[in-house]
């Protein structure tokens, strides 16, 4: 029998490859291999509906037990690959197997970051990644009165407005000067302010933990770096991920804030792939995109099969992301970073509507608030050629579709 492709990293991106490597009819094994316990699950729940305890455990899960045998995918959990030999084309895992592939998928996500703080490993301390995370906050919860989040991205975000549903006192801290600014436009960030503040959250912004102070090895509070003290029962780490790429690094891949590939997910080396969290995309104007979303590793583990396969399906298409807080779905389309004019369309007392951004005239990006209509309408205008301006942005009389070029 020839040798399998394997697949490194049994989260959404790596399910998604080997899934679509037999979709498109491949014939040989195909080998999953991922470091968690547990059968790929979904993560965006992880901080939102499993944690407010609206959603079983088994509801996460992707795919029944059933369908990795009538797929011929060969899915082997709690196995650590810590070794690639691109030159022999094997990999070693933790417990000594010795793995040769044919082609090799990277898929090994990200993990949280753990920023320099004293104390930082106190009982009560969490990051919010993995499910095994999301039990530990999930068992302490009920003893929690009050929870200090570090980190206003999102995440920390949905954190907050989770524990608030759950009545518990919660305060936010943010480095930065509004919330969730590496992703978001000025007005989302103020959006969101109001809203968590409205909910009775604390927000305190240009700030950082400095200390966690602790009793007996608990987490009893959080010492901030303009002086004030938080009393807290519980910390949640929200301040962002570090990319997994030292297998791709330690086998000599190039890496760069992640492990980089082009539109097809091609490595620098030969017969090696990679997608989802773990990569950076190289952009045609030679600029890197690193992107953590569900439909980024979704999508370019499609490209990955495609061109594995010999087809030529890159992932081009305009990313996109959504987020529950409280009430409100939002659902962003393309990127905003360096537009010039934003126009609502919609009213915003209404709690439905949209932000649309302009660039030299040109439509980059939509956020929506309870709006999916406009959003469906943007992952379609913003995937192809359109001619909107910024007037029928604003008029709500206008069929967005319209604008559709050809
Ligand atoms: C709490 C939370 C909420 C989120 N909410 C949203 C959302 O609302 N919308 C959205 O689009 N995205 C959301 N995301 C992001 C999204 O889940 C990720 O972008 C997506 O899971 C990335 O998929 P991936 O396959 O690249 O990595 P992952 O799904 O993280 O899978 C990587 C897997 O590789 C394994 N692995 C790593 N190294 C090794 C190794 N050496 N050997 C074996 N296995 C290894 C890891 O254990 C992990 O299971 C959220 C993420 C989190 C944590």
């Amino acid at each position: 029998m020839g040798r399998p492709i394997v697949i490194i990293g049994a989260g959404q991106g790596g399910l998604q490859a080997a899934e679509s490597l037999r979709s498109a009819k491949y014939e040989g094994e195909i080998l999953l291999l991922g470091e968690e316990k547990f059968s790929p699950y979904n993560r965006p729940p992880l901080s939102k509906a499993f944690l407010l305890g609206e959603m079983a455990q088994d509801q996460l899960t992707i795919r029944q037990a059933g369908v990795f045998d009538k797929k011929r995918i060969t899915l082997k959990t709690g196995v650590r690959v810590e070794k690639i030999d691109p030159v022999t084309q094997h990999i070693q895992c933790a417990d000594g197997e010795d793995i040769p592939y044919e082609k090799l998928i990277l898929a090994t996500g990200s993990r949280a970051r753990i920023p320099a703080i004293e104390n930082i490993s106190s009982r009560g301390v969490h990051t919010l990644r993995t499910l095994e995370d999301t039990l530990a906050i999930a068992a302490e919860m009920p003893a929690v009165e009050k929870l200090v989040v570090i980190g206003g991205g999102f995440i920390g975000l949905e954190m907050a407005a989770v524990a608030r549903k759950l009545g518990k006192q919660v305060t936010v801290v943010e480095f930065a000067d509004r919330l969730m600014a590496r992703v978001v436009s000025p007005a989302v960030s103020s959006y969101y302010k109001k809203l968590h503040e409205e909910n009775g959250v604390d927000i305190i912004l240009n700030a950082a933990a400095e200390k966690i102070t602790q009793r007996e090895g608990s987490v009893i509070g959080v010492v901030l770096n303009n002086g004030v003290s938080l009393d807290a029962d519980m910390v949640v780490l929200g301040v962002g991920v570090l990319p997994n790429v030292e297998l791709a690094q330690n086998a000599g891949l190039e890496c760069t804030g992640g492990i980089i590939i082009d539109h097809k997910g091609k490595t620098s080396q030969d017969g090696i792939y990679a997608l989802g969290d773990c990569t950076a995309q190289r952009m045609g104007d030679g600029s890197l995109r690193c992107l953590e979303s569900v439909q980024n590793a979704v999508e370019m583990a499609k490209a990955v099969a495609s061109d594995i396969m010999g087809g030529d399906k890159p992932f081009i298409a305009a990313p996109w992301f959504w987020s529950d807080q409280y009430d409100v779905k939002l659902q962003m389309v393309g990127l905003s970073k360096g537009y010039d004019e934003m126009v609502v369309r919609g009213e915003e007392a209404s709690g439905s509507f949209s932000y649309f951004y302009f660039k030299n005239g040109t439509l980059i990006a939509i956020d929506s608030f309870n709006q999916s209509t406009d959003h469906m309408a943007g992952r379609k205008l913003l995937g192809s050629e359109n001619t909107l301006n910024v007037n029928q942005a604003r008029d709500m009389t206008f069929n967005l579709r319209e604008a559709l070029r050809g």
